[in-house]
Parts: structure tokens; C-alpha cells; sequence
């Protein structure tokens, strides 16, 4: 359990995502000073930007579904996932994994961004797939602590709570998509019962949604 596993959290996980502005405010400004300074046209860098934005969401599938869902025979990494996502669908309520941790990021940013080095050099187009990429996952990090925080009555995040809801109480092989149901709907794992999901009586939420730690 989580309990046993302090440095874990401390460094791979938090609690919300405020202390990602710490990683995120200095990339977004190198980006766009980056971009202003480049020859390249604003046709491209919206292409470039909106290319990272779509590479974040087949991510944010990704890792979902093929790396927390796993179940890897490896110890060191059934030992190091298991403390994150899976625990997160065990304890729901428990807030300490619900966003990454400095190291986390650190740790895969390089792995995450290398493929646009395949597509391109240039900085300018770079920058922006960059910023595309890191606004996000700035987004979905947010996005994911507020579905756990509050109870959404309509609206884009009232879907998307319901859709993430639905995955962790009825349907854990379905809705990986965390911001937008894209890939699932692309991939084959689109349950659509999250338009019937209820959730909880408000007197409930509080227990369900935040768990004070
Ligand atoms: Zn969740
Ligand atoms: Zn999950």
C-alpha cells in the first residue's frame, strides 16, 4: 500500500496540480520566445500546435490504458505502478496520487517529446509542438483533479467526469481517455453506458470524490 511507500509519493506524485506550474511556466515561455524569434509561418506553428495537442490526448490514452492497465511481471515496475494508478483505483478518495510528481515528469518528458525530433529540427515548429503538447497535459492534469474534487452538474467537464467515473466504478478495460474520448472511440474501448452513469447523492460526494489524508 501507498502507506509503506512515502518517497514514492513524494517525488513521483501530488495532490493537485499547482506545483506543475514550477515545470510548465518556464517551457511555455522558451516555446513561445522560441516561436517569436523563428522564420517559420503562423500557418505552420497552428499545424505544429495542434499536432502536439493530439499527440497528448493519444498519450494520455496511452500510458492509460497499456501502462497503468498492465499488470507487468517485472517487480520493480508492478511495485512502482501499482503504487500510482492502481492504487488510485483502489482508494479512490485518496488525493495523494491524483497528479504527477516533479520527478515523474522529469523522468518522462525526454521519452515524450524525443519522437517529434523524428519529424523535425527546427526550432520554431519544435517549440510549438512543445507548447501544443505541455498546455495539454497542463489541462488533463487539472482536468483530472477537479473530476475528483467536485461534483460537475453539466457541461464539458460534467461529461468527462461521468466518462472517467464510469471507467473506474463499472468498467476498467473501458474510457481510458481522460480529456476527450477520441481514442477510445478509434481504438475499440468506447463504452458509451457513461451517459447512464449516476453519481453519488451529494451527501456521499464528499466521502467518494476527497478523502482528507
Ligand atoms: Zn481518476
Ligand atoms: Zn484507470
Amino acid at each position: 500500500m501507498i502507506q509503506d511507500r512515502p518517497e514514492l509519493v513524494k517525488y513521483f506524485a501530488s495532490k493537485n496540480p499547482g506545483h506543475l506550474f514550477l515545470f510548465v511556466l518556464p517551457l511555455w515561455y522558451l516555446s513561445v520566445k522560441f516561436i517569436s524569434t523563428s522564420d517559420v509561418s503562423s500557418g505552420s506553428i497552428l499545424i505544429a500546435f495542434i499536432v502536439g495537442v493530439i499527440y497528448w490526448t493519444f498519450l494520455e490514452y496511452g500510458i492509460h490504458r497499456w501502462v497503468y492497465h498492465t499488470h507487468f511481471k517485472t517487480r520493480i515496475l508492478s511495485y512502482f505502478l501499482g503504487s500510482f494508478h492502481l492504487y488510485h483505483h483502489k482508494e479512490v478518495g485518496d488525493r495523494r496520487v491524483y497528479n504527477s510528481g516533479f520527478l515523474m515528469i522529469y523522468l518522462l518528458t525526454p521519452l515524450v517529446v524525443s519522437p517529434f525530433l523524428l519529424i523535425t529540427r527546427h526550432i520554431g515548429i519544435l517549440s510549438a509542438l512543445i507548447l501544443g503538447l505541455s498546455i495539454a497535459y497542463f489541462i488533463y492534469e487539472c482536468v483530472h483533479f477537479l473530476i475528483h474534487y467536485k461534483k460537475f452538474k453539466s457541461g464539458y467537464m460534467a461529461y468527462i467526469q461521468s466518462f472517467h467515473f464510469h471507467h473506474h466504478d463499472k468498467a476498467p478495460n473501458k474510457n481510458f481517455g481522460n480529456t476527450s474520448h477520441l481514442w477510445d472511440f478509434l481504438l475499440g474501448t468506447y463504452d458509451d453506458r457513461y451517459k447512464i452513469y449516476k453519481m453519488p447523492a451529494s451527501s456521499e460526494v464528499s466521502l467518494i470524490l476527497v478523502k482528507k489524508v
